[in-house]
């Protein structure tokens, strides 16, 4: 057994699981164990739950602006311990340094955001919605309410739910990733130094037995959710039935349309780093390019040097650009979609597989893979690959080019590569999806904006990050009220 065991954090202390059931936690460069994880049962989970209803009552009550001081103490915390954080991330999942450090800062965004909970989460009201009568609307927190998180940004998703739910007043459960549950131990490790009530914040280790444990106990009344489409669907399913609240962001297939007046540079440049950073693992990694007429030959061209030229390696290592998958079996998975692809007739431009880092033997690294002419009605033209591996298509005028992002279940994000402002805002208009970039190659809502997937990608209408944040962890409550004059004392 590794000595080293995740630990969970339960009512301001922490805890061993006394699951006997555990898994280890891999570094996906080097496919050693870094930890183990304790698959939580249900009776740890109902502790938490029941710490947490204990820790709402008496935190819903303390006014919005204390609530929001941890989280001026927490964001402070998290700068200061960015640099340890982002190597953990790298270890666990296999990113970039880089990419590490920039999904904390993303993660930190909103934190500073929910700091503006005192505004946010501020009602509205009518006076005289009839003689002497006034109507006003406040918000009012759920009670416990948990996440359940994905393994491709270990830092950054727990923070698109847990500074909004806690400073709308709610108690907060995170059940992380299994596979990367080292950053949210270490974040909780900062939490407990931040100063919440004990309760109010708890972490709580496991897989689907422990997500169902959550979604079936009474005291959880609401979830957020991102991973893949079957799970999220499925959550979103459980909590309905169960009567609760559900936001759940799915999986995601993003098509980028590159028009014949692109920057081409500039655009080989933006999706490489889209299509291969991260591996390929984020739900907006671009994954279908779609050229339109003379694109073809121009974008082909240099998006194949981009991708045999990009340092692959050790996330922790200098120059790498690029790191491993996340599991063995991810890595089977993407290398038989590839020949699958080639199979159902498209070019394999790049094969970035069979492909070994020095020193890395054992990581399970596969290199940038490009297919060409991959047909619309293919599987792999349709099935999320999330791994590094961009599907080229072609199109000959921009209609065409819409349908063909249109032709998808999924509406994660939809881009646009071009320098005709007609083009660009057709575009912004037709697509299906509810994100968007023109010009951008990976369009992530900063945290002022909701993260809006549409389609197979999302399940649910208030979506996470700000205004719809607040929303989702608060429920209205309208009251009217009549006031007749000749019960006031006269003084
Ligand atoms: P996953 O669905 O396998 O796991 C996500 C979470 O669900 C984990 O905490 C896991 O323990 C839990 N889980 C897994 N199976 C379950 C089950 N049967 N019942 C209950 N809970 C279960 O996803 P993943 O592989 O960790 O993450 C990758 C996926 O997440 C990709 O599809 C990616 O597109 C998606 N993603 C989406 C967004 C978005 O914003 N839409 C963001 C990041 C990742």
């Amino acid at each position: 057994m590794n000595e080293r065991q995740i630990r969970n954090y339960i009512n301001g202390q922490w805890h061993y699981s006394a699951s006997a059931s555990r898994l280890d936690v891999i570094n996906p460069a080097t496919a050693q164990a870094l930890a183990q994880v304790a698959l939580s049962p249900a009776d740890e989970v109902a502790a938490a739950a029941e710490a947490g209803h204990a820790a709402f009552l008496e935190w819903r009550r303390v006014p919005v602006g204390e609530r929001i001081q941890p989280l001026f103490r927490l964001k402070a915390l998290l700068e200061d311990h960015l640099d340890e954080l982002a190597r953990i991330v790298t270890n666990e999942c296999g990113k970039t340094y880089a990419e590490s450090a920039g999904e904390i800062r993303r993660g930190i965004e909103n934190i500073e955001v929910a700091c503006g909970t005192p505004i946010l989460m501020q009602g509205y009201n009518n006076e005289d919605i009839a003689r002497g009568i006034d109507e006003h609307m406040i918000r009012q927190p759920l009670g416990v309410v948990a996440a359940i998180t994905p393994f491709n940004f270990p830092a950054m998703i727990p923070l698109w739910f847990l500074p909004y739910a806690v400073a709308t007043g709610n108690a907060f459960i995170l059940k992380p990733s299994e596979r990367v549950p080292m950053a949210s131990e270490r974040l909780f490790e900062l939490i407990d130094q931040a100063g919440f009530p004990p309760g109010v914040l708890q972490l709580v280790n496991g897989s689907k037995d422990t997500v169902d444990a959550l979604l079936d106990h009474p005291l959880v009344r609401a979830y957020s959710f991102v991973g893949s489409t079957p799970v999220a669907r499925y959550i979103y399913r459980r909590a309905a039935e169960n009567g609760k609240r559900a936001q759940c962001q799915g999986g995601a297939k993003n098509p980028v349309v590159i028009m014949p007046d692109a920057d081409m540079d500039m655009t080989t440049r933006i999706m490489a780093d889209s299509a291969f950073g991260c591996a390929g693992q984020r739900c907006l990694a671009a994954s279908v390019a779609i050229t339109v007429g003379e694109a073809r030959h121009s974008f082909t061209e240099r998006i194949a040097d981009a991708a045999v030229s990009r340092k692959v390696g050790y996330g922790l290592d200098d120059g790498v650009e690029m790191g491993p998958v996340i599991s063995a079996a991810s890595k089977e998975r993407i290398e038989r979609l590839i020949e699958q692809g080639a199979r159902e007739g498209a070019g394999l431009l790049v094969d970035g597989r069979g492909k070994r880092v020095q020193g890395y033997e054992d990581g399970y690294f596969i290199f940038p893979t490009i297919l060409t002419d991959v047909p619309p009605q293919s599987e792999v033209a349709r099935t999320e690959i999330f791994g590094p591996v961009l599907s080229l298509m072609h199109a000959e005028t921009i209609d065409e080019a819409i349908r063909l992002v249109n032709d998808r279940a999924y509406g994660n994000m939809a881009c646009i590569f071009t320098s005709d402002g007609a083009a660009a805002r057709q575009f912004r208009n037709e697509a299906h999806a509810g994100n968007i970039g023109i010009n951008i190659g990976v369009a992530a809502p900063i945290a002022y904006f909701p993260f809006s997937g549409w389609g197979e990608s999302f399940f649910g209408d208030l979506h996470a990050q700000a205004r719809h944040g607040i929303e989702f962890y608060t429920q209205t409550k309208v009251v009217i009220e009549r006031w007749p004059r000749q019960w006031s004392r006269q003084f």
